[in-house]
């Protein structure tokens, strides 16, 4: 391995040096993104209604527009210092193998139990409803690293948390399912009998296998008809972004560091997340016009949301019961082909990234998924990391863009976000490794079935 004397293979974060604040990228952006609506009356959802669904701080914190630096309570702060700072390694191996004159570097965001960056928000979330003396929170899982994430958050904070499981996943990844039970979650395969809405989508499909937009549905209606619970949710929000930004911040001091620009910046998008965090310090500088880096989020091509899908009001649940969130998004009945390996089947995408998108500051890409593993093997062999096969849509566009910069010539500096580990993902490898994953593109037309059961919501 040929390295830069000057830059270590993992650049770590000294205790002090480590981030205090989060940074709210829609402080600096000119447009701001559309608020949530009701989608009864179709006005902004108040913080009055809102709190009825989420903690308090956190409606405030979805509301707010307007302050950049919001700091991290202390508590929050002391937990992340237990796997935190993350490491931003130099891919000088993955250079090397690649023959490129780029320079790669990564976020590794896989160093805790959960296996995601996803701890990063559910700790924050968890925090605000101990704080505001609640018993619980109640929230869905799919695949099921957000249930994990929560669920540690919550066995560490003391608070009860109910989980509400997509029953295909309850059944086929009962290693996930354990992982929350052993720190103290319940785990209910959704649609259960437990809720009304449950009970009503049994009686209507008999043997189904649920679904996201079903778990989500069932989690709110637990939180709002239980005293002291609350809903919490992994992506999409505004919140969720904010404490994701802690990503972003710990990776820009990393950087700054050792004096290094980064020319492009990757992310994976599933509800925006992860890329919307680690963009936003870099974001709120292009945005302030101080420096100008090319940034591009990485989609499935099976569930194309950014790429294809339309820039409108949308439910951000199957079961309509949430509020209207403007972002790119196929459509709340979008089903994404069920073979597709990947973490990234949300219909919809966060509206902060959807408008920086809309806006032209941000690119984006739909990879196919053998691809996608193709280079998620590829990473592994060469760094030892097994990648998550969401993470490795990141690894994908990112190898692409080195081998770019081998027929350029140009030194480009490449920073792309490892959201995790792929070690509950193997049914997906196995697939890959005897040659029978395949790649599903949706057709227009499948396409406009989403698009028709998108709600009219009139331009204002
Ligand atoms: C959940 C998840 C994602 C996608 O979620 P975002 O909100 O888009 O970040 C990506 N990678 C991993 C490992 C995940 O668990």
């Amino acid at each position: 391995m040929k390295q830069d004397k000057k830059i270590p293979y993992k650049i770590y974060l000294e205790e002090q040096e480590m981030p205090k604040k989060w940074y709210n990228v829609r402080a600096d952006m000119k447009v701001k993104p559309a608020p949530l609506l009701n989608p009864g009356t179709l006005q902004p959802m108040t913080a009055e209604e809102l709190g009825a669904v989420f903690c308090d701080e956190l409606v405030q914190q979805e509301l707010d527009n307007d302050n950049a630096y919001i700091d991290i309570p202390q508590e929050i702060l002391d937990f992340y210092k237990m796997y935190r700072p993350a490491p931003l390694v130099r891919a000088y191996c993955l250079e090397e193998k690649l023959q490129t004159p780029a320079k790669i570097y990564y976020k590794f965001e896989g160093n805790n139990t959960s296996g995601s960056h996803k701890l990063n928000s559910a700790i924050a979330q968890a925090y605000y409803a101990k704080k505001q003396g609640l018993k619980g929170v109640t929230t869905e899982t799919g695949a099921g690293q957000w249930g994990t994430a929560l669920s540690m958050a919550c066995a560490y904070l003391g608070l009860d948390c109910e989980v509400y499981m997509v029953k295909v996943s309850y059944e086929q990844k009962p290693f996930r399912r354990e992982v929350m039970r052993t720190y103290g979650a319940s785990v209910t395969p959704s649609p259960s009998t437990t809720t009304e809405i449950g009970k009503k989508i049994l009686a209507e499909h008999p043997g189904t296998t649920g679904s996201l937009g079903c778990a989500i549905s069932e989690a709110v209606e637990a939180a709002v008809s239980k005293e002291g619970y609350r809903y919490v949710l992994g992506s999409v929000l505004n919140q969720v972004l904010l404490h994701q930004s802690i990503i972003g911040m710990e990776t820009k001091a990393a950087l700054d560091k050792y004096g290094i620009e980064p020319d492009i910046i990757i992310g994976c998008a599933g509800g925006g997340s992860n890329l919307g965090g680690l963009i936003s310090p870099f974001m709120g500088e292009k945005l302030r016009g101080e420096k100008d880096y090319q940034i591009i989020a990485v989609e499935p091509a099976s569930c194309p949301s950014l790429t294809r899908g339309k820039f409108a009001y949308d439910f951000c649940d199957t079961g309509m019961v949430t509020p209207l969130a403007k972002m790119y998004t196929l459509g709340s009945g979008f089903i994404p082909s069920p073979n597709h390996a990947g973490g990234l089947r949300y219909h919809g995408m966060s509206p902060v990234v959807s408008q920086l998108y809309h806006d032209g500051l941000m690119e984006a890409r739909a990879v196919e998924q053998t691809a996608v593993f193709e280079a998620a093997e590829q990473f592994a062999r060469i760094e030892g990391i097994l990648p998550a096969p969401e993470s490795s849509h990141a690894i994908r566009v990112a190898i692409d863009e080195a081998l770019k910069c081998k027929e350029t010539g140009e030194e480009k500096t490449i920073v792309f976000g490892l959201t995790g580990t792929g070690y509950f993902d193997m049914v997906a490898y196995e697939k890959f490794n005897n040659g029978v994953m395949s790649d599903y593109i949706p057709t227009d037309e499948d396409l406009q079935i989403g698009f028709n059961g998108l709600p009219d919501v009139p331009e204002k």
